[in-house]
């Protein structure tokens, strides 16, 4: 079937659905496969529970002769193909984000800062890969004025093709960081890989929002409209942020007006920084970027403030990388606080960096002066002995020494890559 035939189909529809636990009643339903189902199995069951069509690519199920299900050879591919046929029929502008660290969060800050005036539709969590960007695409409607498109990557080409699916109008790199570095192959990879998106501004003739701070963003020459901000004085920069600093929670003052954010840390900045650079592009006063960003709190344990038992607990437990490790450290360690600890999980996808990833950061640690616990094989397997630092192979040995010692400090840093789950710490705690 022709992507437009699909499309008429698709208009007559009540969206699209991917789970039969949650079936909208006369949506299209494709047939995806993951690493444990294929669901061209439940496609017959998706119709039971509503769905007008389903999209599926085993040919078995054209045996059926079933009017419902509509054959393609690939499920995923024709969805990403609907999904660029609608954005571009649509045809509103589109900003895409990518970049290792900060992108959900300057992308919900950003959300927020243009709802103020526009009817702004935005990835929702953290679906920014080839499934969650064209799914997030079919949600765009008339109504719709503006879309922010958050795209993930961990390998080459892979921004390039969200890109081609996505179209974007406008595009920024919020940073490069040492994440990932396994499927990138280092960081010059990285570099590469996240600059994929600047490669299609550049082909297509559109507008990047740069950070000028940021050394490989300021030197990348591109010869397209570049809008972008600075705390640094660089005169490239269209605005200047005047004032900008960590404490306690991230602030930025810009024309006089003191925007103080509910995130903590200091790498929360450049986040909030590309919010009122790009707010101010689409004309928001002022008064309602500050309005806007005041309003946002950290969603998920990205950087929260949690108080347990009279302990002060900085949860950034979302996730860790080297890159985002060494800045929540940095930032821990510039904390007012006469006894602290840092909790501190493996960070995974660092293939053949990975000890020498662990141990710099297990010296940074030792630097820091700080009482740290590590958890995880990686840090157990590369550890230095040192009065201040404990290890535990996973958590359960963990929590089998809070049994019976209880925790003395009470500003606590947790923070580790996702599979670590460090949150469930918080019981024990
Ligand atoms: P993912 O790759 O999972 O989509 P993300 O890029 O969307 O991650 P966020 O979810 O916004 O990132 O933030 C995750 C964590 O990254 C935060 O809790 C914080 O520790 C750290 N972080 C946020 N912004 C930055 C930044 N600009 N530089 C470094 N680390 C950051
Ligand atoms: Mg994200």
């Amino acid at each position: 079937m022709q992507t437009f035939e699909l499309y008429s189909i698709y208009n007559q529809c009540n969206g699209v659905s991917t789970d039969t636990r949650n079936i909208t009643e006369n949506s299209l339903f494709f047939a995806l496969k993951g690493d444990h189902f294929d669901a061209n199995d439940f496609a017959l069951q998706a119709l039971e529970k509503g769905a007008a069509f389903a999209v599926v690519d085993n040919k078995e199920l054209l045996k059926l002769n079933n009017n419902k299900l509509i054959v393609v050879d690939d499920v995923l591919k024709t969805l990403q193909d609907l999904a660029s046929f609608h954005r571009f029929h649509i045809g509103l502008p589109v900003i895409a984000l990518t970049g290792s660290n900060g992108k959900t969060t300057t992308k919900e800050l950003l959300h927020t800062v243009l709802n103020k005036k526009y009817n702004t539709i935005a990835t929702i969590g953290n679906l920014n890969n080839h499934i969650g960007v064209p799914l997030t695409l079919l949600r765009l409607n008339e109504d719709t004025d503006l879309a922010i498109i958050e795209m993930g990557a961990n390998h080459q080409n892979e921004i390039e093709r969200l890109c081609e699916i996505a179209q974007p109008d406008f595009g920024l790199i919020t940073n490069f960081g040492r994440a990932h570095l396994e499927g990138f192959g280092g960081v010059e990879g990285v570099i590469k890989g996240k600059s994929e998106i600047y490669d299609y501004l550049q082909a297509n003739s559109k507008t990047a929002f740069v950070n000028f701070d940021d050394a490989i963003q300021n030197q990348k020459s591109l010869d397209i409209s570049r809008f972008g901000f600075s705390v640094e004085n660089n005169s490239s920069a269209n605005i200047q942020i005047s004032k900008a600093y960590a404490q306690p929670m991230a602030t930025i003052e810009i024309d006089n007006t003191k925007i103080t954010s509910q995130l903590t840390g200091l790498y929360n900045l450049p986040n909030i920084s590309f919010a009122i650079t790009i707010g101010q592009y689409f004309n928001i006063s002022l008064d309602d970027i500050k309005e806007a960003i005041e309003s946002y709190t950290p969603q998920n344990n990205r950087s929260q403030w949690v108080n347990i038992n009279g302990k002060k607990i900085l949860l950034d437990a979302y996730n860790a990388n080297p890159s985002s490790m060494q800045v929540a450290i940095q930032n821990f360690k510039q904390l007012e606080g006469d006894s602290k600890l840092m909790i501190l999980g493996d960070m995974f996808e660092l293939g053949t960096e990975a000890n020498k990833e662990h141990l710099t950061i297990i010296n940074e640690t030792i630097d820091s002066n700080i009482s740290t616990i590590f958890i995880g094989d990686h840090f157990f397997e590369n550890q230095i002995t040192n009065n201040q630092i404990r290890y535990f192979k996973n958590l359960e040995e963990v929590f089998s020494h809070l049994e019976t010692h209880q925790l003395n400090q009470n500003l606590i840093l947790i923070k580790g890559s996702r599979a670590m789950a460090l949150e469930k710490l918080l019981e024990h705690i």
